[in-house]
């Protein structure tokens, strides 16, 4: 056996110090400013954002949470309307519809990993106003199918994009389909902040206008409460921090699909995993792997063989779907392919302080458990 290495499931230290000297002059520039709230840095982000995504209207908000809270009310959502969702999501999804006074369907994926587009069209009640697609781990929904099931029912989309930025579907970026796209900037999100963050995109003029109201307590341009609203702003500092990091990023896209390439080659011959699809795997997909989520045999046994080599790996979201969460009104939901799904989820490290001798090691771990 090779000698140990320690393999973090996510460096935030290296991230930081790989960039150290770049952070600290934007946040010395922010603060000798003391500019902090709704300020320039902001309105450059939120421009840089829309030109890398082509899409008409961005904004930075509080969180990825909140950006889907607001994206809901500003589409208009009323109490009691359905939204449909994967139940393979992280809870923030639902929870989101939840306060946003609508009632979370949730529904299968398909082998993908993603929504099953024919799951949304039988979970379709005269009740139904949203579908919400969720662009899982990097990875884009089937958005032909996604989009005609909504037209065909006029429904609205929503696109819950947190792990997504820079993904696409033919072409088209993730989070620019439906009436409006959010994102999150979390630390360990594909571009991280250092603290909470999101955004939303949308093409909808109408759209636009009700989020930059709904983002700071309803005030116009001139200060003016035109409507309701809250305090949901992406801070300056984040921003500025956002900025800069997004100047490298379709390098750090490259990488992650370098690592996935890796993966893949690596792991490919195992009989025991079902690998996410490759980088090369589908014309239509431009993947950018926020994670690598692959589906293991005796995956507990692999993570701690793995642990006692030095690598940490996750079983995201506690090992359940959102409808395996007790009280939050699911108890009669059953969705077989997800839950198999989520009895075998592993996640390996994947981020861009990686490098190939790391993914080299992890992938002969791999192969000496299954040898075992
Ligand atoms: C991270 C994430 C969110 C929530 O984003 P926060 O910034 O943590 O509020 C929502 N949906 C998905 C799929 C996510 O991964």
């Amino acid at each position: 056996m090779s000698s140990v290495r320690e393999i973090p499931f996510f460096n935030y230290q290296a991230l930081y110090q790989n960039q150290k000297l770049e952070i600290l002059e934007v946040l010395t520039d922010v603060m000798e400013r003391g500019a902090y709230i709704l300020q320039k840095d902001l309105a450059e982000f939120e421009n840089n954002l829309k030109d890398f995504l082509d899409v008409k209207h961005a904004f930075g908000v509080a969180d990825g949470t909140n950006a889907i809270l607001l994206s809901l009310y500003a589409v208009g959502l009323e109490h009691g309307d359905e939204v449909i969702l994967p139940s393979h999501t992280y809870i923030a999804t639902a929870g989101a519809v939840h306060f946003a006074g609508g009632t979370p369907v949730v529904v299968e994926c398909g082998p993908d990993h993603m929504i099953d587009p024919a799951a949304i069209e039988l979970a379709i009640t005269d009740k139904t106003k949203v579908i919400m697609p969720v662009q899982i781990n990097g990875r884009t929904s089937d958005m032909d199918a996604v989009m005609k099931v909504a037209s065909d029912h006029g429904l609205i989309v929503v696109e819950d994009a947190a792990q997504a930025l820079g993904a696409k579907y033919n072409g088209q970026s993730a989070g620019t389909f439906g009436s409006a796209g959010t994102f999150s900037f979390y630390p360990a999100k594909v571009l991280g902040c250092f603290g909470d963050g999101g955004g939303i995109v949308t093409n909808d003029d109408d759209v636009a206008a009700r989020i930059s109201l709904l983002r700071d307590h309803g005030r116009d341009k001139d200060g003016e409460v035109v409507a309701w609203g809250m305090n949901s702003r992406l801070d300056n500092m984040q921003a500025a921090i956002l900025n800069l990091k997004l100047k490298t990023f379709p390098q750090d896209i490259e990488r992650r699909r370098q690592v996935a390439r890796l993966y893949g080659e690596g792991l490919s011959s195992l009989t025991q995993l079902t690998l996410p699809p490759g980088p090369d795997s589908d014309q239509r997909r431009f993947d950018i792997y926020q994670n690598y989520e692959l589906e293991a045999d005796n995956r507990g046994e692999l993570k701690s063989y793995l642990e006692d080599r030095g690598v940490r790996t996750i079983i995201q979201w506690a090992g359940k779907a959102v409808h395996q969460f007790d009280g939050l009104g699911f108890d009669d939901v059953s969705l077989p392919v997800t839950e198999n799904m989520f009895r075998r989820f592993l996640m390996l490290p994947m981020n861009t302080t990686l490098t190939d001798d790391d993914v080299q090691y992890i992938v002969e771990q791999i192969h000496s458990y299954y040898r075992n």
